[in-house]
């Protein structure tokens, strides 16, 4: 099987492109953020607060999370249930954000991800991917933009699914997301050794999109 990472902060445009990706090279797109979202929205359901670390390590046994596959769509399944619905409010991403900063929350998960990359041909997302989950991949980018950028995309994209967005408050809670993602112990985000940075700040998301799907031929082997 063969593998393309891809790691960034949030609102790089890390699910939009990783997905074109896929599609393009005919592999599977795993956006794992879900998984730790999945996580998140437990946490804040049974009441536990979402700096309290050994209250988040208890339910571990209470869950099972699972990624399935409904035509090309993931799909992530908390206890049977299909929460896709649910994980995408800034609630479950700020909660999100806390649970994976616990390692054995991360370690956790890590054997979904890396049986996910065993069965299929992965074009996986996250901010550990490259650097932890599948450290032998062929492929590792690294997609980035300015804070202010990425709180632009993340606004506007609020408020054409309608829901109501103040561009401050999204760009605050990007920041504590950058910073809570690349300051922890375990697993931070940052560019894997062997990685290659794209920076997508001056990029339309076509144009985006061509320059990745371009560097991942090109890193794996296959003609750009
Ligand atoms: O990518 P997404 O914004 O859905 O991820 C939600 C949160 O899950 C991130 O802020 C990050 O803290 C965490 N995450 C992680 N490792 C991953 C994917 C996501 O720590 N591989």
């Amino acid at each position: 099987m063969r593998a393309v990472a891809i790691d960034g902060p949030a609102g790089a445009g890390k699910s939009s492109i990783a997905r074109k990706l896929a599609l393009t090279l005919g592999f599977i797109y795993v956006d794992t953020g879900a998984l730790y979202r999945a996580i998140g929205l437990y946490t804040l359901r049974r009441g536990v607060q979402i700096r309290d670390k050994e209250g988040i390590i208890g339910l571990l046994k209470e869950i099972e999370v699972d990624i399935r596959y409904v035509g090309d769509e993931q799909h992530v399944f908390l206890n049977g249930e299909d929460v896709n619905g649910l994980i995408r409010t800034e609630e479950v991403s700020m909660a999100a954000s806390a649970v994976s900063a616990v390692p054995e929350v991360r370690a956790f998960l890590l054997e979904t991800q890396r049986g996910l990359a065993r069965r299929y041909s992965v074009v996986m997302d996250g901010r550990d991917i490259g650097t932890v989950i599948l450290p032998d991949a062929k492929c590792k980018i690294f997609l980035t933009a300015s804070p202010e950028v990425r709180a632009k995309r993340r606004y506007d994209q609020l408020l054409e699914k309608g829901q109501e967005a103040d561009y401050e408050a999204v760009l605050a809670d990007l920041k504590r997301r950058d910073y809570d993602d690349s300051h922890r112990e375990v697993a931070p985000l940052k560019l894997a050794e062997d990685g290659i940075e794209v920076d997508t700040s001056d990029l339309t998301l076509e144009e985006s999109i061509r320059t990745v799907i371009e560097t991942a031929k090109r890193c794996l082997g296959e003609e750009a």
